[in-house]
């Protein structure tokens, strides 16, 4: 299969057009998002979903996020919306946050891996909404990555993962925050957060009061352990090079890693210390890490990295959707300084 690109900011009907016309038909669009680039198939459609998870290599126990352009979408897809969802979508819909309810019988088993709960976004990002609009469906939207590897957070790491297996990529240029959404699960009495995201906990906590942060957040999940989150047991974001973070200060990094042979993932500011280094965002900045951190895995990879050591991000605010990522592209390997 041949892989075209269209620039939507350059042949705005002509995206349109032919997006909606192949997700229409149950075929694969990669799509630009405001968090990364997502593959997109008609969420209705198990046919179509199933080609996404061939696609990306995913497993099919994966749920995938559904996403919709208006409030008026969501009804059809959950059996009730919950008050606190009501809310939480008045605040941060549009934006970077998934919202877990009971499905609907629309929703085929494949979208949803099974479970009988489905993810629901409504994304900021104009050509994503544009896109949803055009098709009039909603559209489950994994990672346009290969399962195991970093998000794509631009139109040439998806053809670098998705070339021959999918018919077109979206171009809208670069993914504005560069992680993937706070996904949060209203399912049970108590909200609790399954992924971190650009939406942070405290936000949602001076929001809706109690809510839970899923012990997978900030640890490897316990071997034979039940995932709140299926995608949480699985490799993720990880690049061809080994990466071990290490904890502590700029100095205790640079006396550690004195006379070996590795690749530096700093902060901006600290490369000079290192013959080779990339960066990612600035220190104490997690809005501007979040942006650069998957970016950096891949520019990695392509100078060949083998042995990574990283510096560690703040674990609050947006700098925990940082860290959530980061411990899983070294594979839980940290070293205390
Ligand atoms: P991705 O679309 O690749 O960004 O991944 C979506 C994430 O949301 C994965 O970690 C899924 O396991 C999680 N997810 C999606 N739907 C559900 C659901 N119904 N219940 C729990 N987690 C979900
Ligand atoms: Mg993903």
């Amino acid at each position: 299969m041949k892989t075209k690109i269209i620039d939507i900011t350059k042949q705005y009907d002509e995206a349109l057009s032919e997006a909606a016309r192949i997700l229409k038909s149950g075929g694969l669009v990669a799509i630009p998002t405001e968090t990364v680039y997502g593959l997109a198939a008609n969420a209705l459609d198990g046919e179509a979903v199933k080609k996404i998870y061939k696609a990306k290599g995913r497993p099919s126990d994966n749920p995938l996020i559904v996403h919709i352009s208006n409030m008026e979408e969501l009804g059809q897809l959950v059996d009730e919306i919950p008050e606190k969802v009501k809310i939480m979508a008045e605040k941060f819909w549009p934006g970077p946050l998934t919202m877990i309810m009971k499905k609907s019988g629309l929703i085929p088993d494949v979208t949803s891996g099974g479970l009988d709960t489905v993810a629901v976004r409504m994304p900021e990002n104009k050509y994503a909404r544009a896109i949803i609009k055009a098709c009039g469906l909603p559209l489950a939207a994994p990672s346009a990555n290969l399962s195991g590897s970093p998000s794509p957070t631009n139109a040439k790491y998806v053809y670098d993962d998705m070339n021959g297996r999918i018919p077109l990529i979206i171009d809208g240029g670069r993914s504005k925050i560069g992680v993937e959404s706070t996904v949060i699960t209203f399912a049970d009495e108590i909200p609790a957060v399954l992924r971190p995201g650009a939406v942070t906990v405290e936000e949602i906590r001076n929001l809706i009061g109690e809510v839970r942060v899923d012990g997978a957040v900030l640890h490897k999940l316990k071997e034979g352990g039940k995932a709140s989150s299926p995608g949480m047991k699985y490799k993720h974001y990880a690049p061809r090079a080994d990466i071990t973070i290490l904890k502590g200060s700029l100095e205790k990094f640079i006396e550690y890693t004195k006379g070996k042979d590795f690749f530096a993932l700093v902060f901006e500011g600290e490369e000079m210390y290192f013959e080779n280094a990339v960066t990612y965002g600035k220190p104490l900045d997690g809005v501007s890490e979040a942006n650069r951190l998957f970016d950096a895995l891949r520019e990695l990879d392509e100078k060949g990295a083998k042995k990574v050591y990283a510096r560690c991000p703040e674990i609050s605010g947006i700098g925990l959707a940082v860290y959530n990522r980061l411990i899983r592209s070294a594979g839980f390997k940290i070293i205390e300084l």
